[in-house]
């Protein structure tokens, strides 16, 4: 019979993985808990309306990415290809917007984009997003940027990571700036490349982000998005740099960053790096004032950012910043040979549970030779091997073996095993 396969670019985490997976996660969600932001938890599948009435109708991920399907019901379904629209729509749904209160939440998972599998992208990847709501900034984009900041500090990543960072304007701004840039690219059409030309009518500001050199050439002198932000946008802008100069961030503004979704605007920042190749951006964001209200809501400023787990993960391992001790996973196997042994072992074990809550210890099943045991036990990365056989049994003894640079077995009185496992641990 045929094997079955996983979908093309959904991966399997597998256990050799998990361990460096839980330290990323416990990492932020530490960090998030810090600054005094709580965990909201969403549904992986949204109605469809959602995504087309936040991301855009008109952007990659409406247009060409999503995983959408009838239900039986005949409602139309979608695999969040992003958590900022799930996350208000929650927000709202349960009237947690009201009355100005701030709210500053973090959520995980999966999302979903049926883009072309390669290194950093897949079609099922993982984000922690972060929203905050009711702060109209700049402290707030601010306080974002900086935990990020602290992030790849604590991750070892500092180095290898740049902040870029543009302002959007207004709503006005961007209208009035893309009749310039329309006007701009219309005289050169015949230069521009096909998903441009295409974009050109639909989406003329994400011209800005094509990847094709003639098209990047033909924009450096386009107009630019600067000279059209209102006095208030600049204000807001150059109050934002000021903080993050206070807080010794360092930054690149980049005229031409202006994100895939529709919904930003003002503030908005990638964090990129030049050591994964083509999937450079680990983390983006900014801020969604008008979303809130174009989702059904009374209008509420709002900014937050999502990083890619997978590609902070690879940038963890190219950069070789993967602790030594997740290597680790047991403190102690334990060996019992023959059948007494193997009853008084099992009520060892669970004593010792009992005593050393943090104790991980794997209890070897499956009987075998002392032998085999031990080898497996070698294997295992323990640090220690606990040995029962059926003359310690008898003795109510253990003995304790360190698996690594040598050392001596001790023997100990069963009543003494909980206190020198703490001392060695
Ligand atoms: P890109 O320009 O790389 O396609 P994006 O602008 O579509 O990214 P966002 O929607 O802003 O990405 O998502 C935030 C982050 O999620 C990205 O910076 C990236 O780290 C990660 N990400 C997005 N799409 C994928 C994917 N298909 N596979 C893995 N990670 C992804
Ligand atoms: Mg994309």
């Amino acid at each position: 019979m045929k094997t079955l396969q996983a979908v093309r670019g959904m991966n399997d985490i597998l256990p050799a993985d998990s361990a460096l997976w839980q330290y990323l996660e416990t990492k932020v969600a530490t960090l998030l808990a810090g600054y005094g932001y709580q965990q909201i938890r969403m549904p992986i599948v949204e109605p469809t309306e959602l995504f087309k009435r936040s991301i855009g109708e008109v952007t990659d991920i409406v247009e060409k990415e999503m995983y959408t399907f009838d239900d039986r019901n005949g409602d139309s379904l979608t695999l969040r290809p992003e958590g900022t629209a799930g996350c208000v729509r929650a927000m709202l749904e349960h009237g947690l917007l009201g009355s100005g209160v701030a709210q500053k939440v973090w959520y995980t998972g999966p999302m979903f984009r049926h883009e072309r599998p390669q290194k950093g992208r897949y079609r099922q990847f993982h984000q922690i997003g972060v929203e905050t709501f009711n702060l109209t900034g700049p402290d707030i984009d601010a306080e974002l940027i900086v935990l990020t900041a602290r992030l790849w500090r604590q991750l070892g990543l500092q180095d290898a990571v740049t902040l870029e960072l543009n302002s959007l304007g207004s709503s006005e701004d961007r209208a009035r700036y893309r009749d310039a840039l329309v006007t701009y690219l219309r005289e050169r059409f015949e230069q521009l490349d096909a998903d441009s030309q295409r974009r050109l009518d639909s989406n003329p500001l994400r011209v800005l982000d094509s990847k094709n050199p003639d098209t990047q050439a033909l924009l450096v002198d386009a107009p630019k998005l600067a000279d059209y932000l209102n006095d208030e946008a600049r204000a807001h802008f150059s109050q934002l740099c000021a903080l993050l100069d206070a807080a010794g961030v360092e930054y690149r503004i980049n005229p031409r960053l202006v994100r895939g979704l529709d919904y930003y605007g003002l503030t908005v920042f990638e964090w990129v790096t030049d050591r994964l190749g083509a999937q450079g951006t680990v983390c983006a964001g900014g801020r969604y004032d008008g979303l809130v209200q174009q989702l059904g809501g009374k209008p509420a400023p709002a900014v937050g950012f999502a990083m890619g787990l997978e590609r902070l993960l690879l940038l963890i391992q190219t950069l070789e910043q993967v602790p030594a001790e997740l290597a680790n996973q047991l403190d102690v196997y334990l060996v019992t040979v023959g059948e007494a042994a193997q009853r008084s072992g099992l009520q060892l074990a669970e004593q010792l549970r009992d005593d050393l809550p943090q104790l991980r210890m794997l209890v070897h099943c499956g009987g075998g030779s002392f032998k085999s045991q031990f080898k497996k036990a070698d294997k295992s990365g323990a640090p220690y091997a606990l040995i029962l056989g059926e003359q310690e049994t008898l003795e109510q003894t253990i003995g304790l073996k360190p698996l690594r640079d040598g050392g001596e077995q001790e023997q100990l009185a069963w009543a003494d095993i909980a206190a020198r496992l703490q001392q060695l641990l």
